[in-house]
C-alpha cells in the first residue's frame, strides 16, 4: 500500500516535494492546496487533485473557473500524512488544524524548531524521526551545512566549524524583494542563526556563522572552515566528500566557476534546474595548519527536497539506508552524469 501524502502549500518548495513525492514507488500525492486561483493554481490542478488551502476562497476559484476537489479539511481525511509548504511562520498556524484531525505533518525551516518533535536532516539524524507525529525539515542553508559537517564529524575529530553564509536575495520568482546594488550583513551583530539551527540537529557542533545578502536569485555560497584535531590530508577529505551521493563535488578546471556555471550545467539536466545536492568545489578543499577550508553552493530552492521525502519514510518507520537510497535514484542524485 501506498503512503497518501497531502502538500498543504504549494509555492517553490511544495511544487518540488509534490513532484518528487509522485516519484516515489511507495507514496502518491493525493492533493495540494493553493490559496489563490492564479495561473500555479491552473498547473497544479492539471498535475494534481487540488484542494482549497482556505475554504472562504472558494468562490474565487469558481469565478476563475479552476474545479477543486473540496477543502483542506476533505483532503487531510484522505491522507496517511500532510507536508506543510506554506509560507514562514503559517506552518505553526495550520499545525492546530493538524492537531484537530490527528494527522502526522511534516514542517519546513521557516518554522521555529518548538513546531515539531524533532528537527530534521536525513544523513545526520534519520532515526530520531522514527514514530514521530511532528517533524521540522531544517532551512536550505542549515540542511546543507548540517549534511556536510555530519559527514566530517563522523569520519575525523573536528573542533570549531566557522562558516561565512552568502545568501541569494530572494527566488527567481520573488518579484516583491530585492537587493539592487548592496551586500547586506545580516545580521549585523553576530552571529547569524544558523548555527542554533545546525545545533538543533547536531547539538554538540561548535559552531559560529555570520550572514551577508547578495544580489543574486540563484544559488548561496558557503565558506567553512573546521578545526581539524587530528592530523588529515586534503585527499581524505575528498574521498569522504566523493562517496557521498548527497554531495557534488565540481572543478572549476571543468568550467564550474561560479553559481552561474552550477546553474547552466543543472539547466541541460534537471527539471526546473534543481540542484539537490551540496555543490563543492574541489578547489576549495585545502588544509592549512589545523583548519579545514572548504566552499560549497546551494539550490536553496531544491536541496530540501530529498529530506522531506526521507522525512515521510522516517516517520512511517522505514530503515534510513532503505530510504536515502529509494529517495536518491528517484530524483538522480548522484548520477555522474557529467
Ligand atoms: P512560497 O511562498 O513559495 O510558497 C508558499 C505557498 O503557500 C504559496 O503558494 C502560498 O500561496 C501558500 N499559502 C499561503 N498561506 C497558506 C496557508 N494558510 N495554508 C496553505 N498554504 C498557504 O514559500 P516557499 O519558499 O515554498 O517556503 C515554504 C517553506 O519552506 C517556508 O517555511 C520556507 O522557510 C521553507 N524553505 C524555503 C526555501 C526557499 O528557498 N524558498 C528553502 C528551504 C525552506
Amino acid at each position: 500500500m501506498k503512503l497518501k501524502v497531502a502538500i498543504n502549500g504549494y509555492g517553490t518548495i511544495g511544487k518540488r516535494v509534490a513532484d518528487a513525492v509522485a516519484l516515489q514507488d511507495d507514496m502518491e500525492v493525493v492533493g495540494v492546496t493553493k490559496t489563490k486561483p492564479d495561473f500555479e493554481a491552473r498547473i497544479a490542478a492539471k498535475k494534481f487533485d487540488l484542494y482549497l488551502a482556505k475554504k472562504e476562497n472558494s468562490e474565487l476559484f469558481q469565478k476563475a473557473g479552476i474545479e477543486t476537489c473540496g477543502t483542506l479539511e476533505e483532503l487531510l481525511a484522505k491522507a496517511d500524512i500532510v507536508v506543510d509548504c506554506s509560507p514562514d511562520k503559517v506552518g505553526a498556524e495550520n499545525k492546530k488544524i493538524y492537531e484537530k484531525l490527528s494527522i502526522k505533518a511534516i514542517f519546513q525551516g521557516g518554522e521555529k524548531k518548538e513546531v515539531a518533535e524533532v528537527s530534521f536532516n536525513a544523513l545526520a539524524n534519520y532515526d530520531q524521526a522514527k514514530g514521530k507525529r511532528f517533524v521540522r525539515v531544517v532551512s536550505c542553508n542549515t540542511t546543507a551545512l548540517t549534511r556536510l559537517i555530519y559527514l566530517l564529524k563522523m569520519n575525523f575529530k573536528i573542533g570549531r566549524v566557522r562558516a561565512t553564509i552568502l545568501r541569494r536575495i530572494s527566488d527567481p520568482k520573488e518579484d516583491n524583494k530585492g537587493l539592487m546594488n548592496a551586500i547586506m550583513p545580516d545580521p549585523i551583530a553576530l552571529p547569524s542563526h544558523h548555527a542554533k539551527d545546525v545545533k538543533t540537529v547536531l547539538p554538540d557542533v561548535d559552531i559560529v556563522t555570520t550572514a551577508f545578502k547578495l544580489p543574486t536569485t540563484i544559488m548561496h555560497v558557503h565558506s567553512l572552515s573546521i578545526e581539524m584535531k587530528e592530523k588529515v590530508k586534503k585527499e581524505d577529505v575528498i574521498a569522504i566528500l566523493e562517496k557521498e551521493p548527497r554531495i557534488m563535488l565540481v572543478s572549476a578546471e571543468d568550467g564550474f566557476t561560479s553559481t552561474a556555471k552550477i546553474v547552466e550545467f543543472a539547466r541541460e539536466l534537471r527539471m526546473r534546474y534543481d540542484i539537490f545536492e551540496n555543490v563543492v568545489w574541489l578547489e576549495s578543499i585545502a588544509i592549512d595548519g589545523n583548519d579545514l577550508f572548504v566552499t560549497q553552493a546551494v539550490h536553496q530552492e531544491a536541496i530540501v527536497v530529498p529530506e522531506n521525502i526521507d522525512a515521510i519514510r522516517a516517520i512511517f518507520g522505514v530503515e534510513k539506508r532503505l530510504s536515502i537510497e529509494k529517495t536518491n535514484r528517484s530524483l538522480r542524485i548522484g548520477e555522474k552524469n557529467f
